[in-house]
């Protein structure tokens, strides 16, 4: 059995996520302790126990200490089973964060799946639906298997209530090399706002404007249905042949419009301005499939301790070390 010490690293559910996908793979069980350690309120909370759930309904799997809170859980892996399912965060829990959790194991399977995820779709600190289906997907497509995700109904922290479907058409994951970005395609920046004085959006969309060195068509305001709100965010997107960047601002009490939207522009200013191909998020994220593939390689701005803390798990289960190598440009070369 793997032992994992769940404070370990980034300490985060990102630990569990990861250790959940790698054993449905894998077929290891594990016990982990110390759940998100480093976190202000360590232990499950309701989105993680909707993932571990998730997990062990694809995966015939057995948990045990699942509950609100727990800091320790045992998961033996089963068969896993592609079909149709459909699992809901109950709370505004990210949709995202629960695709994570069975998207690997559910591409492994060998036959088609369709999953129906509700609960929030642009969620703080998780990977909101536009970043899954425009930057992440494309690259697991460009690996082998075809996985289209549609969003039925956006969902925002606390209201919840979005859907989002996802098709996946599985086949081996192929190494890929993900070094150069291509030409560079198109640029966008959207503030979507429901619910909320329409100046909350037109003050983030100035204030991009003024920071990126993008054309005037590039910069629009987007008004979803009033009963989806309260919500906002800032998409700033970035399209590149091989590649692209989507960093995004959550709008939130306390954060005024233009702070969000010079954070986020100043970031995607970043990447910009760097020969790297993927951002932090997308790095992160590409660790799991780049593992399972058992080669190919990506360029990344600094990896962030997300990065490392998922190499480290990738390592537990598969006895294999991801390589992050600096480069003379400054970004850095990430292989397993
Ligand atoms: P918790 O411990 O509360 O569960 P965590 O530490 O595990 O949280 P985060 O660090 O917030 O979770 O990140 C979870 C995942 O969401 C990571 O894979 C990260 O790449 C992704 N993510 C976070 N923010 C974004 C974003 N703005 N765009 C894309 N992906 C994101």
């Amino acid at each position: 059995m793997i032992i994992i010490d769940g404070a370990e690293g980034e300490g985060g559910g990102q630990v569990v996520r990861n250790a959940l996908a790698l054993s449905l793979v894998t077929g290891e069980p594990f016990r982990i302790t110390n759940i998100r350690g480093k976190r202000a309120k360590p232990g499950l909370m309701r989105q993680h126990m909707t993932a571990i759930e998730a997990a062990c309904s694809i995966g015939n799997a057995e948990c045990s200490g699942l509950a609100v809170g727990s800091l320790e859980i045992e998961f033996r892996p089963g068969r896993v089973e592609p079909g149709d399912y459909h699992f809901s965060v109950g709370t505004a829990g990210s949709t995202g964060l629960v695709l994570q959790t069975i998207l690997m194991p559910l591409i492994a399977a060998g036959k088609p799946s369709r999953i129906f995820l509700e609960g929030g779709t642009h969620n703080m600190m998780a990977p909101p639906f536009d970043f899954i289906e425009r930057s992440f997907l494309p690259i697991i497509g460009r690996m082998g298997p075809r996985v289209e995700a549609r969003l039925i109904r956006h969902g925002f922290y606390p209201r919840g209530g979005g859907k989002i479907e996802v098709v996946i058409s599985p086949s081996r994951l192929a190494p890929i090399e993900c070094t150069d970005r291509g030409q560079a395609i198109s640029c966008s920046a959207t503030a979507l706002f429901a619910g909320l004085p329409f100046g909350i959006a037109d003050r983030e969309i100035s204030t991009a404007r003024k920071l990126l060195d993008w054309p005037d068509n590039a910069f629009a305001v987007r008004q979803l249905p009033e009963d989806l709100g309260p919500g906002n965010v800032l998409l700033l997107e970035s399209a590149f042949e091989h590649v692209t960047e989507i960093v995004t601002g959550f709008g939130k009490l306390g954060v005024s419009a233009e702070s969000l939207a010079k954070t986020a522009s100043q970031r995607m200013s970043g990447y910009l301005g760097s020969t790297a191909f993927a951002g932090p998020y997308l790095a992160d994220q590409l660790l799991l499939p780049f593992a399972l593939a058992g080669g190919g390689s990506f360029t990344t701005v600094k990896p962030s301790q997300h990065a490392r803390t998922a190499a480290d798990v990738i390592a537990m289960f598969t006895g294999k070390r991801f390589e992050f190598e600096q480069l003379a440009d400054g970004s850095h070369l990430v292989a397993p």
